[in-house]
This record gives structure tokens, C-alpha cells and sequence, in this order.
């Protein structure tokens, strides 16, 4: 194929710009560094279960993925939309904070938070549902957590709940990302579930990759200069189109294009163990309200999707904040901790594995979402999307692929 336009990277906002241009009949070739698509959604196979690389969810909510998703297809299948918080040595259920703050708040005779956080709730609520999400995301810019001081949230709400779970999302235990992504996320959840596909979350970019012609991707192909009109690859190869797509992560795309693009990003660690029967009945995500150890969140994908294991045991996933420590000493910790919140049934726990993700997400501290929508046009005849230039989340990611293609049609028509 003599393609018109050439992508670097089969990630969402890879798949979703090749997927938008040739609708327009524009041939595309996708040029992919790994083994595989889904950049840093994949989901591996062992021993009978699906690992994801890190855990992570899909949120209903996402406007593009809306548009371009097939999700029956994807058979998602749901967490409840609440947590359940460690706090003091025991578990507090918070039912549903998003869409109904005060129903949340009432089960807690607890530690958690305090009446006036349900007003707090149910005030930023309806706030992160006015107008569109780009209105939101023109709101002023601050830190989240400075928002959520600002917005009053009492001190318990903000470090037993807060923290760990906008920590989990952000991957961020400081809460300095944005606050126009605490508005987004504020909004998604309050508008739809959060979501594992049944055969893992790599079944996203598949169902996208499936719907390119055949032959338009090439995986095992990594990219390693970018010029006008043609790309080198690692073995020398040098493959030329009028048009470049780079569709890599903000820390390669710094390196293939220029400095002017952020390298700065967010690390987590993900550690996998078997377990004879799930600790928590529920399919609910666990939070540390305490804010000692290593554990900041986990949960049980198989009570959500069964099919994420071999159906006589639970998969237990527990995300630790950060990357870089030796992962020996780690794994003891967790188990340490696992051990106080569900006893000595932990010790029958099989580590299975562990995913240690230095570039997870692209930082948004302040005024890193500034400009809500950053330029997707480099160069003449180069062109630059992925989540960095939206915003961190598979929504981001899907809309700066469009926009690139978009981009594209504009300049080629
Ligand atoms: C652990 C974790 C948890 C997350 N949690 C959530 C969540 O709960 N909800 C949510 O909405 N989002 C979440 N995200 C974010 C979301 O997954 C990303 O924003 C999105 O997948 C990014 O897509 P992308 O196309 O921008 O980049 P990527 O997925 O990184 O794709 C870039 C692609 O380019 C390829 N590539 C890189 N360099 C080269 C080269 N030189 N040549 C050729 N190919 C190259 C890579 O291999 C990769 O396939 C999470 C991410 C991680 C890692």
C-alpha cells in the first residue's frame, strides 16, 4: 500500500484518527513500535485470568467513546458506583456519591465525612453537570485540591475519600492535577458506570483496530525520526507519505518532535494476586482512608467481570501510587497490609504479577490544561495527537485523535 498518510502509534488516538480517516477514504498505514495495539491499554493472559497493564476503567460517560464504540459489543460489565473506605480498622460503604451524594453520606454514621460535605457533593455535582464539558473545561484553573478546599470539603472528606480516590484516578497522591479534571471526572461519574469490558481492556482498541481495512496496521515497527514527508525506522527503513500522524505519548512524542511537548508524567504500580474467594463480595473499588502504606486503592475485578478469571478463583488487583521501588520489598508491604484489612486469609494469595508503569499518564498540574485542546498541527505535513494534548483519560486520547484527523482532512481538501 502506498499510503497518503502514515500514523506512529496504534494507541486510542492512533486507532480513532487512522478510524476517522479512512471514512473519508484517506489510506492510512499504522506504524506500531509493540507487539501488539492498545498502546497503554493491554491486557495479558495468565495462568487463566486477564491482567490489564494496570488497572484502570472505562467510564459509559465518555462522549467520543459514545460516538464510536460499539459497547454492546464490549459486553461491559459494572462497578458500583461507590467505594468502599478502610478507615480506623474497619470498611465504611459509601453508596453512590455521584448521583446520589446524600444517600452516600446517610450510611455513614462515619468517619468519612461530615453533613455539610453531602451539601458540598450534591453543589459540586450540579455544577460539574452545567453546560458542556468544554465549559467545563474552561472553568478557572486550579489545583484540585485547592478546589476542593476551596469548595469547603472538610478535611476528613478530603484525606479518607478525596485523596485515595482522585489519587487513583490522577495517579496523582498530592491532588496537584487540574482542577478542570476534577470537573470532568466529577461529571463522567455522575453520568455513567464504570466499566471492564468481559474479555479485558484491551478489548477497546481492538474493536477500533478491527474496524480499519486489513493491512493498515504494522505492528513491531518503531519509529525513530520524523521528517517531512517520510519517517526512519529502527532497522534503517525509511517509508515516505505527504502526511504524518505522530500518535505516541507525550514522553516520545518530546523526543520525535521537540521539547515543547511535556515528558512529564505520572508513574503507578499494579500488583495482581489469585485468591480462593474474593475478599470483598461486592463489586465495589476499596480506598485507603487511613493514607498509610503502600496500597492507595484496589478491587476485585471477577466479582465485576467473571470472566477475568478461571471461574474457581478471584483475581485481587491493588494499585500502589508511584513506581521505582524495589519491587521485592513492595510485594511484602502489600501482603503486610492485605493481611491487617482481610486477615489471614491473604496468606493462600498467589502473586501473580506485578506492572510497574513509570509513564502512565501525562502530569496536568496546573496550567498544564490551560489550553484545553493543545494544537495537533506540528509542521507542514506533520501532524501530533494523544492524550497530552487533551487531556489524561481515554476520552482525551479518543477526541485528539479525531481532531488530528480532522486536521488532516482540512489541510488535504
Ligand atoms: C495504569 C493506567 C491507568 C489508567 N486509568 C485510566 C482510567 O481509569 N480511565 C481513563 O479514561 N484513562 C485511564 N488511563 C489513561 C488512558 O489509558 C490513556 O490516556 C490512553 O490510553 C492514551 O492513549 P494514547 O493513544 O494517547 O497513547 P498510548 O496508548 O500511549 O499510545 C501510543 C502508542 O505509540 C506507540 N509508540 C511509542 N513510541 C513509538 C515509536 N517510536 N514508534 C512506533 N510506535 C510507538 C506505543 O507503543 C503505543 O502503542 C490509564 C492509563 C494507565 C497506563
Amino acid at each position: 500500500m502506498n499510503p497518503d498518510v502514515l500514523i506512529v502509534g496504534a494507541g486510542l488516538s492512533g486507532l480513532c484518527c487512522a478510524r476517522k480517516l479512512q471514512q473519508q477514504s484517506i489510506r492510512c498505514l499504522v506504524l506500531e513500535a509493540a507487539d501488539g495495539v492498545g498502546g497503554r491499554i493491554r491486557t495479558d493472559a495468565v495462568d487463566g485470568f486477564r491482567l490489564d497493564r494496570g488497572f484502570q476503567v472505562f467510564l459509559t460517560s465518555y462522549p467520543e467513546a459514545k460516538s464510536i464504540l460499539d459497547y454492546e459489543a464490549l459486553d461491559l460489565k459494572p462497578f458500583l458506583p461507590g467505594a468502599l473506605v478502610r478507615y480506623g480498622g474497619r470498611f465504611h460503604e459509601l453508596t453512590d456519591p455521584w448521583r446520589r451524594p446524600f444517600a452516600a453520606l446517610r450510611s455513614l454514621r462515619s468517619p468519612i465525612g461530615s453533613l455539610a460535605d453531602k451539601l458540598r457533593v450534591a453543589r459540586f455535582r450540579s455544577r460539574s453537570l452545567r453546560g458542556t464539558i468544554e465549559d467545563r473545561f474552561r472553568d478557572p484553573e486550579t489545583t484540585s485540591l485547592q478546589m476542593l478546599q476551596d469548595a469547603g470539603f472538610s478535611p476528613s472528606m478530603i484525606e479518607r475519600f478525596f485523596r485515595p480516590f482522585l489519587g487513583g484516578i490522577f495517579l496523582d497522591s498530592e491532588l496537584l492535577t487540574s482542577s478542570r479534571m476534577l470537573n470532568f471526572v466529577f461529571r463522567m461519574f455522575s453520568l455513567g458506570s464504570a466499566c471492564l469490558p468481559s474479555e479485558g481492556m484491551e478489548a477497546i482498541p481492538r474493536q477500533l483496530a478491527a474496524s480499519l481495512p486489513p493491512g493498515s496496521i504494522r505492528l513491531g515497527t518503531r519509529v525513530v525520526r520524523v521528517g517531512p514527508g517520510a519517517v526512519t525506522l529502527a532497522t534503517g527503513e525509511e517509508l515516505s507519505a505527504k502526511t504524518i500522524v505522530v500518535a505516541v505519548e507525550g514522553r516520545t512524542a518530546a523526543e520525535l518532535l521537540d521539547d515543547n511537548i511535556s515528558s512529564a508524567g505520572q508513574g503507578t504500580t499494579c500488583l495482581y494476586f489469585a485468591a480462593p474467594r474474593p475478599p470483598i463480595a461486592q463489586p465495589l473499588l476499596v480506598l485507603n482512608g487511613d493514607g498509610r502504606g503502600p496500597i492507595n486503592n484496589l478491587c476485585v475485578p471477577t466479582v465485576a467481570a467473571p470472566s477475568y478469571g478461571p471461574g474457581d478463583k478471584s483475581l485481587v488487583s491493588v494499585t500502589a501510587l508511584g513506581t521505582g521501588n524495589d519491587p521485592d520489598r513492595l510485594l511484602d508491604e502489600v501482603r503486610v497490609q492485605l493481611g491487617e484489612w482481610f486477615g489471614t486469609a491473604v496468606q493462600d494469595w498467589r502473586h501473580l504479577r506485578t506492572y510497574s508503569i513509570p509513564y502512565a499518564l501525562p502530569t496536568q498540574t496546573p496550567p498544564a490544561l490551560n489550553a484545553p485542546e493543545r494544537s495537533v498541527r506540528w509542521r507542514s505535513g506533520i501532524y501530533v495527537c494523544g492524550d497530552h494534548r487533551d487531556n489524561a483519560s481515554i476520552q482525551g486520547a479518543m477526541v485528539s485523535g479525531r481532531r488530528a484527523a480532522e486536521a488532516v482532512l482540512k489541510d488535504l481538501i
